[in-house]
């Protein structure tokens, strides 16, 4: 079984040399006292918030063990799908697509207790479930719906647009009828959100120097609704156009990930005087969503109401790049890495 590990704890942005891949045997005949389950990874989901487990100052250790932190040496766990190869748990038998908390690497053994579903794939590609009818996908959808409660005709602003989680939330607002601005890191993306995405207006934040009067220019009516991917000096220029009422989900903040405790300092009398309300969230929280979730998001596919965007690699070896381009705005839409051929 080959896997992905660190070598030691990673603060900054993370290189190729923060990362190894290491082989142990692997059996796969299992006792059926164990209620264990060893599946085969098919497709494993890169996301942002693993390297903050790396860090050697966690913040999942600071935030209510929202997720444990990854210890250098040991192997990683993500998001993913995969088929069941051996099983002593009597919910799941030999063939069985699931999906669940996997590793980086080509075989999970889940303990019992562990987060493991079987997958009814309703006719779409595996690789959906693990993005866009995934986390990533309920992520927009709860951070959208819930947290920001869009009405037709408002204005959104929605920073890493094209990334996984970004580009869903453009394109629900936009058939919920809102008008969607949004930013991403090259002239390229800015084509791509605005040509096939349709997404009304786009800009590319690394060529703007003053992100207030940026935005200004995009929103000269101000902003109604943030979704907050990457916080940073974006978050402080975005609160001076927020409009009175405005709401802002923040989801994650890339662009401190890698910066090692720099921050910018937003503005709170904006938030004051323009009522703004500002929400943190995960979407675990919102797993009673998934149903609606998911039977909307298929809808919407089905109909070509939005349409996927998937960035796929291939190969375990491949993981520390797929993640490392992650923080270098390689990736368009959702990265995964494919493992192993069903
Ligand atoms: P993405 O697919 O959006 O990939 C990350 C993108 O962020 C890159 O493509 C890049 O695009 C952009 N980026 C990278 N570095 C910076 C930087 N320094 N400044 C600005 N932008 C940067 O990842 P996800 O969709 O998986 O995640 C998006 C955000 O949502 C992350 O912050 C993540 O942690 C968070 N998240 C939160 C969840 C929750 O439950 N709250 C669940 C899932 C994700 P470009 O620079 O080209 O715009």
């Amino acid at each position: 079984n080959r896997y992905i590990t660190i070598k030691n704890h990673v603060d900054g942005a993370p290189q190729d040399s923060d990362f190894k891949l290491k082989s142990s045997p692997l059996s796969l005949s299992l006792d059926p006292g164990s209620h264990e389950v060893i599946v085969k990874n098919l497709y494993v989901s890169i996301d942002p918030y693993l390297l903050n487990r790396m860090k050697s100052y966690s913040f999942s250790q600071q935030s209510s063990a929202y997720a444990v932190a990854i210890t250098p040496g040991e192997d990683i766990d993500a998001y993913g799908v995969g088929k069941v190869v051996a099983s002593g748990n009597s919910k799941f038998d030999k063939g069985d697509i699931v999906a669940g908390l996997l590793k980086w690497g080509e075989f999970t053994v889940v303990k019992p207790g562990g987060m493991l579903n079987k997958l009814d794939l309703m006719g779409f590609p595996l690789s959906y479930h693990v993005g866009i009818l995934g986390f990533s996908g309920l992520t927009a959808y709860a951070g959208l719906f819930e947290i920001c409660k869009p009405k037709k005709g408002e204005k959104v602003f929605v920073s890493a647009a094209l990334g996984s989680v970004g580009n869903l939330v453009g394109q629900f607002a936009k058939v919920l009828g809102c008008y969607v601005v949004g930013c991403a890191g090259s002239n390229a993306k800015v084509a791509l959100l605005k040509e096939q995405l349709g997404i009304d207006d786009a800009f590319n934040y690394r060529e703007e120097t003053d992100l207030k009067s940026t935005l200004h220019r995009y929103f000269p009516d101000g902003i109604d609704i943030y979704f907050d991917n990457v916080g940073g000096h974006m978050q402080e220029a975005v609160l001076s156009n927020m409009n009175i009422n405005g709401r802002i989900a923040v989801c994650g903040v890339i662009s401190e990930y890698t910066d090692c405790g720099k921050r910018a300092a937003p503005s709170m009398i904006d938030v004051i005087y323009k009522r703004i309300k500002i929400q943190g969230f995960l979407a675990g929280d919102y797993l009673n969503l998934f149903g609606d979730f998911l039977s909307t998001t298929c809808d919407y596919l089905r109909t070509g109401k939005i349409q996927p965007l998937e960035d796929i690699s291939d190969g375990v070896e491949s993981i520390p790049s797929a993640l490392i381009n992650l923080f270098g705005g390689q990736n368009i839409g959702k990265k995964i890495v494919k493992i192993a051929q069903e």
